[in-house]
């Protein structure tokens, strides 16, 4: 290759363009690793004395856990190209079949929530599983869905009034609202149904109910949107360790400690980067960059990004807050897992929000655990709602997540069971599909991509989890990457 050469130009103009990503969550670290790759001189910073974000791993009474995020969603496959990547492919887990309840049933019952649904929505009311949570009026009721008129002026945006309006409060309250609560951590009222359930609407149009719809889209997926999952062996923190080897094997600069309290333009076009100083220092550090992706939650991002992107609103949107109260328990009685792989609650029915049975859903921590030993994971705040946790201690948080523990599962489980507990609080980005978000971002989305030279990716804007964050990341420094090198031109190779 000659200095004329076109591609040796390019070489040598990646190796000349400096990036700084900022945050180091999974948006974050995969961001930074896709402008390495190309041979970008990077430098991630970290606010926190670790990377990873939402994705952390603890030692409970001796057993490395996850304590954020424990499982990646299998469609699109771009997490499952990221794990393969990364070397893990062969330690790719599926849940355990167990499938999950639904607790707070009138009379205080608990449930297997039956398979089949699409968001919780049945595709058939009838069915002896469907009946049992929904009872024989419910099921009358969500049976008019197939007597009622198909078509309203325009359609339901909102899932709740949707399913409240063809298929009754039964099938709301105790199928659906469980499911949001759990997954989304908000109301049925505030999804938007085009886009947690895309083609229902228009399934609905052409098959005349709502239930016509569901066992439609189901015979057309197999699965239901977002159904299916797959974890790590070893806990889906391993994925974060992977990303920083690989990320310190192409020469990024990985800096936890580091937080980032302004972007301001410099010379040349180049941004800086200003860092808070260290607890033993007075002096500021600045980083000046060609270009700067910032990956940190909404009300970083816009306090960041709004004084150097004049379209941006510094507004946040609310962020739900959650608290995962670990438990590791003696508990033979759950060697029969009780309730399946764990159990989503009627909204209002207990003070928790879901539980997962981590050991019966995955195989390598009941190994890990050993005979009779339990792990249980108790989440908390759901619906804009404080956790029921907020203002309590940490002994005080534990003993309330056991006892309803003990509830959801059905087991007594006294304290002297408890080996050890762990509680993390978390604030969450709003799911993409909450109605109105998605012309909120995509506001957000131009404002940042009218300036040279920045990016922004991160839940807050693909939505949350991360079959979202992943591919987001990919495409947002793929973007700011190919701009930097190229303009808005086609590559000259
Ligand atoms: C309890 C819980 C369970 C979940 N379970 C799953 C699951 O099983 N499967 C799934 O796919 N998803 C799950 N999710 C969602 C998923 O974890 C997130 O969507 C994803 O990890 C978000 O990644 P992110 O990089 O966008 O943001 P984050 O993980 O929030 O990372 C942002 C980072 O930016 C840093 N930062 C903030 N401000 C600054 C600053 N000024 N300077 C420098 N750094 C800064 C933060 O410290 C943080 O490390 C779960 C989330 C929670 C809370």
């Amino acid at each position: 290759m000659t200095a004329a050469d076109p591609l040796a130009r390019l070489v040598s103009q990646a190796r000349e363009t400096r990036a700084v990503v900022v945050g180091g969550g999974i948006g974050g670290l995969v961001a930074a690793l896709e402008l390495a790759k190309v041979g970008m001189p990077v430098t991630l910073l970290e606010a926190s004395d670790r990377v990873g974000g939402l994705v952390r791993s603890a030692d409970v009474a001796g057993i490395r856990l996850d304590v954020g995020a424990e499982s990646f969603a299998t469609r699109g496959g771009t997490v499952r190209a990221l794990v393969d990547e990364l070397g893990l492919g062969g330690d790719v887990v599926p849940p355990a079949a167990h499938g999950a309840w639904v607790a707070g049933l009138p009379g205080g019952a608990a449930a297997p929530l039956p398979k089949g649904g699409v968001l919780g929505i049945p595709d058939n009311p009838w069915d002896p599983e469907v009946r049992r949570i929904i009872g024989w009026g419910g099921a009358w009721r969500a049976y008019r869905d197939r007597l009622l008129p198909p078509l309203t002026i325009g359609h339901d945006r909102s899932l709740g009034h949707l399913v409240r309006k063809r298929l009754g409060g039964a099938v709301l309250d105790r199928l659906v609202a469980p499911v949001t609560s759990g997954v989304y951590s908000a109301r049925p009222d505030d999804i938007d149904v085009d886009l947690a359930a895309p083609g229902l609407n228009a399934a609905l149009t052409r098959t005349g109910s709502l239930t016509g719809a569901v066992a439609e889209l189901r015979g057309e997926r197999q699965v239901a949107p977002g159904g299916a999952v797959a974890g790590i062996e070893g806990g889906i923190a391993r994925l974060v360790d992977a990303l920083v080897a690989r990320l310190e094997d192409l020469g990024v600069e990985v800096r936890a400690e580091a937080p980032v309290i302004g972007i301001a333009p410099a010379e040349d076009g180049r941004w800086g980067v200003r860092l808070a100083p260290p607890a033993d220092a007075d002096a500021e550090e600045a980083l000046t960059a060609d270009i700067v992706i910032v990956a940190v939650p909404e009300a970083e991002a816009r306090r960041l990004l709004s004084p150097v992107v004049p379209a941006l609103d510094p507004e946040p949107g609310p962020a739900p807050v959650v608290e995962i109260v670990t438990l590791v328990l003696d508990a033979p009685a759950l060697d029969d897992h009780p309730r399946g792989n764990g159990v989503l609650t009627v909204p209002h029915s207990s003070r928790a929000k879901a539980l997962t049975h981590v050991t019966a859903k995955w195989e390598w921590v009941r190994r890990a655990a050993g005979e009779g030993v339990h792990v249980v994971r108790v989440s908390f705040g759901a619906q804009g709602e404080d956790p029921a946790t907020a203002d309590l201690g940490d002994e005080d948080a534990t003993a309330l997540a056991l006892t309803e523990a003990a509830a959801l599962l059905g087991v007594p489980l006294e304290a002297n069971r408890l080996r050890g507990a762990h509680r993390e609080r978390y604030v969450q980005s709003l799911p993409g599909s909450a109605l109105g978000r998605a012309a909120e971002v995509a506001a957000a989305r131009g404002a940042v991509r009218a300036i040279p030279g920045l990016g922004a990716t991160g839940a807050w804007l693909s939505g949350t989890g991360l079959a979202q964050v992943v591919p987001d990341a990919v495409a947002e420094a793929d973007r700011v990457r190919r701009a930097a090198l190229w303009g808005h031109g086609e590559p000259q190779v």
